[in-house]
């Protein structure tokens, strides 16, 4: 699943099953806090038109190479 901010400047990996992002967010704090314009929305497609979180790349890349 991924998680998009409606601010858009990055969007992140949700792992399956899991209450944080790739990167260390709680998803429940993605939702809660913030100003609304920029509150998470999440959703099983990639956004096509924003970069991927720096971190939750990094960790997206040393996932892969246990697989
Ligand atoms: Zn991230």
């Amino acid at each position: 699943m991924y998680a998009r901010s409606e601010n858009g400047r990055v969007y992140h990996i949700i792992p399956r099953g899991q209450q944080f992002t790739l990167c260390g967010l709680r998803i429940s704090r993605l939702v809660v806090t913030g100003r609304k314009h920029e509150r998470a929305h999440f959703g099983p497609e990639k956004p096509a038109d924003q970069p991927l979180c720096k971190h939750c790349e990094r960790m997206d890349r040393k996932e892969g190479k246990n697989e």
